[in-house]
């Protein structure tokens, strides 16, 4: 059976125009902020992890599947292969990151999933998962996937490019004066300044010091979630130093498409998960490269 994709198109806009945005929003949370347009530093090299050279070529962001695959119990029929995604984007050798749940025939258990693949000449799988290991629940195991292990379990968000440099939004940002995180921040700035035309924007940052807020799903609920509460208490939260290594994805507004408008996943030397904010602000210290996406796709919306 096939799977059900709607594109859109998003609005043009300049580089350097989306970068004032965010420049004026950063500056209203943070103290030290610089926003400018660069040529795309090679991003598979240290501290840098993508599993190719940059975030240029046909950019676009896309999700697949959703929570509602997940609640109120789980649909574990739900799974893709990221390679197969790259080509429901139109873009069969895509560099694909972003956030998502990981393969769980494969880890034998719910996890995160930090996808970091490049889909076809060359291909190459930089992508980490990470799960709870003991029985009460207290301890995450990070690990890399296996080279061939190119799948995804039940939802997964991504920006696709081509995966060449060329020009791309450099942030930084240092010393939080203002109770947004870095994403929520740079998301909420777009949604102020476009309003209910979307634009959408993936990358990748680290956050160099300080402490972030993550969690990291536990193995399926054997009982249904139905409320926001019930999936907060079913989640396990833990405080991770940095420095931290994060594929990010977000969405200024949704155009009707179910959209999840942020998702952030990352990961340190020992530990990652889902990205919520930093803990530390007088400490945290972030520097990333983003790009704006042309489209936005949204493949298999659960029914
Ligand atoms: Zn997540």
């Amino acid at each position: 059976m096939s799977i059900p994709v709607i594109k859109k198109q998003l609005q043009k806009l300049s580089l350097e125009e989306v970068s004032e945005v965010l420049s004026k929003g950063l500056k209203s949370n943070f103290a030290e902020v610089s926003v400018e347009v660069v040529q795309c530093p090679d991003l598979s090299k240290a501290p840098w992890e993508l599993a190719a050279p940059g975030l240029g070529g046909s950019p676009r962001i896309a999700e697949a599947g959703g929570v509602r695959n997940l609640t109120p119990l789980p649909k574990f029929e739900k799974i893709y292969d990221m390679k197969e995604l790259a080509k429901l984007v139109d873009l069969p050798n895509a560099l694909l990151i972003g956030a998502g749940a990981g393969p769980f025939p494969y880890v034998g258990v719910n996890s995160e999933l930090i996808p970091n693949l490049k889909a076809n000449k060359p291909y190459s799988n930089q992508s980490r998962t990470v799960k709870l290991c003991d029985k009460n629940n207290e301890k995450t195991v990070l690990a890399k996937l296996p080279s061939d292990e190119s799948r995804c379990g039940l939802m997964l968000n991504f920006y696709a490019c081509e995966g060449s440099t060329g020009p791309v939004i450099k942030v930084k940002a240092k010393k939080r004066t203002g109770d947004d995180d870095l994403v929520g921040c740079m998301r909420k700035a777009l949604a102020e300044a476009y309003g209910t035309k979307p634009v959408g924007v993936g990358g990748t940052f680290l956050m160099k010091t300080g402490t972030a807020k993550l969690h990291v799903m536990p193995d399926f609920s054997k009982v249904p979630l139905v409320t926001d509460e019930d999936v907060n208490n079913w989640l396990q939260y833990f405080l991770v130093q940095g420095p931290l290594l994060f594929m990010s994805v977000f969405l200024s507004h949704d155009p009707g498409l179910e959209f999840r408008l942020e998702h952030t996943h990352g990961y340190s030397n020992v530990d990652g998960g889902h990205y919520h904010y930093d803990t530390t602000p007088d400490e945290v210290e972030y520097e990333g490269y983003f790009n704006v996406a042309e489209f936005v796709y949204r493949i298999d919306k659960p029914n």
